[in-house]
């Protein structure tokens, strides 16, 4: 089957213009030509190729809303959304590491590296010579990022680094790494600092590619740092302040996982529609049992309601206006209605249980998204903070 069949679900929208709709096209025609006849030996490798990262990088999909000044599309966050929805409209999870490196570690430099840092800096990552990471995650202390242990010791000849990193996206690849790290240890939030470390430095090494449940070509790996030397200029923002960065970086972080989300449900339910109409027992297509179509109803209402949400946060977002508490409501709600795929499956029978099957992969490929960016219990926290 399939993961190209489209929009019999998908709501309305009304946001793009036409000049969006065909930087859509060309997202479209790269993933289905570059990416989806090679994914599925990507998966088997746990990898994809380094020249990926080339090829989307000159096609014009990473860094899509950089300034043309520094070498990207000088687009708006809308052409970003379309990345992110085109790659999960057809389940290419491999590249979700393209939406790290383009709006999640590009924006960090974008808004707080000086300008002579940009232009040394983001023409390489829009071009796809540089791939990045951000990495925050340690083994003890993932939720809890306060509770890091990497440390940054400033010296006259730049940062000694010190620590361990692990669930790191395009770790494998990245010539760049963000790394959060305390450089005034006793003062916890306060004493965070954004290091943009060089990955062929001495004292730099990467542990395994980590064995997913999904996601399986995304690499996701472990970094540790030994005694690593980052020059004082590879600083990005001003020492002992990247607790806040990051709490303003997560916001377009969560809502790009919800605009993920939320898409992924409406080509689930897409392909479920497809299966159900063409799939007969007892005499009559699938879809003719009530009880099948009521629910393929109630996931239909769930998809509708779940986008227009998402879209009124887009365009928060677009304003300027999507807060702490709006970005965890719609990544809380987005992440969790994809638990609906799950009843999607069901209605492939043994077919829903094959890997070759979209809605197989889908099941496995999203549950992710209610963990990283924050987990669903973390999102509740932000939310509850504010009643
Ligand atoms: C595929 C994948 C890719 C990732 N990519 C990156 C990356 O690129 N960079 C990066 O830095 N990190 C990355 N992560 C890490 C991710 O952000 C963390 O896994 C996540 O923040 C949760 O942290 P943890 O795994 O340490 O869980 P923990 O913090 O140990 O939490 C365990 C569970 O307990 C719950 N919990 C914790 N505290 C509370 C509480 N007070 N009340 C109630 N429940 C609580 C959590 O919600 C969670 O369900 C990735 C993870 C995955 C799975």
């Amino acid at each position: 089957m399939q993961t190209t069949t489209r929009h019999t679900a998908t709501a309305r929208r009304g946001i793009f213009s036409a000049d969006h709709e065909l930087f859509r096209t060309t997202v479209r025609r790269f993933i289905e030509r570059e990416i989806l006849p090679f994914h599925a030996d990507w998966e088997q490798a746990g990898l994809i190729p380094r020249e990926v990262w080339r090829k989307a990088g000159r096609a014009g999909l990473l860094l899509p809303m950089a300034a043309a000044e520094y070498g990207g599309g000088g687009g708006d966050f809308l052409h970003t959304a379309i990345v992110v929805e085109e790659i999960a409209r057809v389940l290419a999870s491999g590249v979700l590491g393209f939406t790290t490196h383009s709006d999640i570690v590009a924006p960090y430099l974008v808004n707080f590296a000086t300008h002579e840092q940009k232009l040394r800096w983001l023409p390489g990552l829009a071009n796809g010579d540089i791939v990045s990471s951000i990495a925050m995650t340690e083994p003890s202390a993932g939720s809890d990022l306060k509770a890091i242990r990497t440390t940054a010791e400033r010296t006259s000849e730049g940062y000694r680094l010190n620590g361990q990193k692990t669930f790191i996206t395009n770790g494998f690849h990245a010539d760049r790494v963000l790394v959060v790290a305390k450089t005034r240890p006793e003062a916890g939030a306060k004493g965070m600092s954004l290091l943009w470390v060089d990955t062929t430095t001495p004292g730099f090494s990467r542990g395994r590619v980590l064995d997913k449940i999904g996601q399986r070509a995304q690499d996701t790996v472990e970094l540790f740092f030994d005694k690593v030397l980052v020059p004082l200029d590879c600083l990005i923002g001003d020492e002992d302040k990247a607790f806040g960065y990051l709490m303003h970086g997560l916001v377009q972080e969560r809502l790009m996982i919800a605009l993920r989300c939320v898409t992924h449900l409406e080509a689930a339910l897409d392909w479920t529609i497809q299966y159900t109409k063409e799939r007969s027992t007892f005499g009559k297509p699938l879809i003719e049992n009530q009880y099948t179509r009521f629910k393929l109803a109630e996931i239909k209402t769930l998809a509708h309601a779940t986008r227009a949400f998402v879209d009124a946060c887009l365009i928060r977002h677009m304003a300027g206006e999507l807060d702490a508490e709006g970005a965890a409501m719609a990544k809380l709600w987005a992440s969790e209605s994809t638990r609906a795929i799950d009843d999607l499956l069901q209605m492939f029978g043994g077919y829903g249980f094959m890997r070759e099957y979209p809605i197989g992969r889908a099941l496995t490929d999203v549950r992710g998204n209610r963990i990283y960016g924050g987990s669903s219990e973390m999102m509740k926290e932000i939310i509850s903070r504010t009643l």
